[in-house]
């Protein structure tokens, strides 16, 4: 294994030391299992878990996430169900540690009340789309609530629909003044047409490339990140059950261990149930396309990008998206 200092010039040590020490330790909270949706394909109901019990009481919340804290969490990732419907439990997530909230976007989080917590908005294509997928376009209501927002993104959710279309939705992004993540659809619930077949996903990972070029302001992403997530291989190794760093800690019985992230839970809104990972418990692992954890992967297994030049570069580029999509560092 070669040395940053031998691998890196010293622009890119410099990009290498911002981010080497950020040191992350995130968990997953479902603050609610109330959804003001109920999109076809939602990995949340589709698996069912949603089906505990949920907390209500919020000083039950509070002390929960100070033991998160004890236990050396400093970013919560709030999920649900949609937890804006529960404005309290973001609060008492919000007051104690770094937090992070994926929304649909319908309802408005306050800036008055959380001015710096980074917003993730949901977003599964063009109008057309959401309206097959989810019952409405979702983007007319929240590019109104967040427009100008710099604490705010959409997660974009690509589907098989988009190939060839995803630009337009780009467009409208950056026309209302906020930043795009891009993701791919895993269709858990089987939704006709919307499953990935041979060859698209080396047509889509062009049109990917080709977006973060034309729209580099807006699109925070990295071309490695695409290359990975299409085609789900790193290194030669391929993404599934076997590799996959985003599995609750207590329930990772995987023999041998694989790199994974320290201390990672998803908790259940009961605040005793764990999920088995970051998205569907019931998901076949070898059909997962969920971008967060292909990012982690790649994240967590920075000695195998340490032989070239370019092999750690492309680290340090996923690294530094994963740290400006949770506010680690400036856009
Ligand atoms: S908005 Fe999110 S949580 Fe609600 S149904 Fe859709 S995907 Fe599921
Ligand atoms: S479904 Fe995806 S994120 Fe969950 S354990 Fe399997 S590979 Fe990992």
């Amino acid at each position: 294994m070669k040395t940053v200092s031998s691998l890196l010039d010293q622009d890119w040590q410099a990009r290498y030391k911002r981010i080497a020490n950020l040191n992350i330790r995130s968990s997953i909270y479902d603050v609610t299992n109330r959804c003001n949706l109920r999109c076809k394909g939602c990995f949340f109901f589709s698996s069912g878990e949603h089906e505990v019990t949920e907390e209500m009481d919020i000083r039950k919340w509070e002390n929960f996430i100070d033991k998160e804290k004890e236990r050396g969490v400093n970013l919560a990732i709030l999920i649900g169900g949609e937890p804006t419907l529960c404005m309290d439990r973001i609060e008492a997530f919000y007051k104690r540690l770094p937090a992070y909230c994926a929304t649909n976007g319908l309802i408005k989080i306050s800036r008055d009340k959380f001015p710096d917590m980074m917003v993730g908005i949901s977003l599964w294509g063009g109008s057309a789309d959401e309206k097959v997928l989810r019952g409405r376009d979702t983007f007319a209501i929240s590019s109104k609530n967040y427009a100008g927002d710099p604490y705010t993104y959409y997660l974009y959710t690509i589907t098989p629909k988009q190939l060839g279309k995803v630009e337009p939705v780009i467009k409208r992004i950056a026309d209302v003044g906020l930043k795009v993540h891009l993701q791919l659809l895993s269709n858990d619930e089987g939704v006709d047409g919307f499953s990935w077949r041979e060859g698209e996903l080396k047509d889509l990972r062009r049109e990917m490339d080709e977006m973060l070029d034309k729209y580099p302001q807006t699109v925070i992403s990295s071309k490695y990140y695409h290359e990975v997530i299409t085609s789900g291989k790193m290194m030669g190794r391929r993404f599934g059950w076997k590799e996959c760093p985003s599995v609750t800690e207590s329930l990772d019985n995987r023999k041998p261990q694989t790199r994974r992230l320290i201390h990672f839970f998803r908790w259940a809104s009961d605040l005793q149930t764990v999920h088995r990972c970051c998205t569907s418990a019931t998901r076949d692992c070898s059909t997962c396309k969920d971008g967060a954890a292909h990012m982690s992967w790649i994240m967590v297994n920075k000695r195998d990008h340490m032989s070239s030049t370019k092999d750690l570069q492309n680290w340090i580029e996923v690294y530094e998206m994963f740290a400006k999509l949770y506010r680690f560092i400036p856009w």
